[in-house]
């Protein structure tokens, strides 16, 4: 079965934006909503992985291959001024919600571990590139998004 999706741009734009996110698929829309209409991108390259990228505090090869393809393709190649580290609301590469005494607690998890990631990858990645990084919390009237300063 063949399906047309229409009007798609393939001519070479601008790409100002990398983002890496959780693959949690509860998360898709609204994490596209967020760096679309939130933070005002329309076009970025995705990066998705389980736990977004929590697993360079492992310094292991997930690292390696990540800083790799951030510089060749979405620096060299699309000319990527930033690269924002999106993590979620009840994620499962920390065990969910459940994990936490509180979402105080799960919060500044996020926030220790978004630092922690952001200072390892900012010293191999170059000067050029900023990191900015963003997570989501439940709130009533839905997901918050949050930038992290
Ligand atoms: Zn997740």
């Amino acid at each position: 079965m063949e399906y047309i999706v229409p009007n798609v741009d393939l001519d070479a734009h601008e790409c100002p934006l990398a983002v890496i996110r959780c693959v949690d698929w509860r998360f898709r829309e609204s994490d596209q909503e967020y760096v679309v209409k939130g933070l005002g991108y329309r076009h970025f390259d995705l990066f998705g992985w389980p736990g977004s990228a929590k697993e360079v505090l492992k310094n292991n090869g997930f690292k390696t291959a990540l800083l790799e393809k951030i510089v060749s393709v979405s620096r060299n190649l699309h000319n990527v001024k930033k690269f924002l580290l999106l993590w979620h609301w009840d994620c499962g590469g920390y065990g969910g919600s459940a994990a936490f005494e509180s979402a105080e607690a799960e919060e500044e998890q996020y926030q220790k571990d978004l630092r922690a990631v952001r200072d390892i990858l900012a010293k191999e990645l170059p000067e050029d590139l900023e990191i900015i990084m963003a997570y989501s919390r439940a709130v009533p009237e839905g997901l918050k998004y949050s930038v992290l300063e």
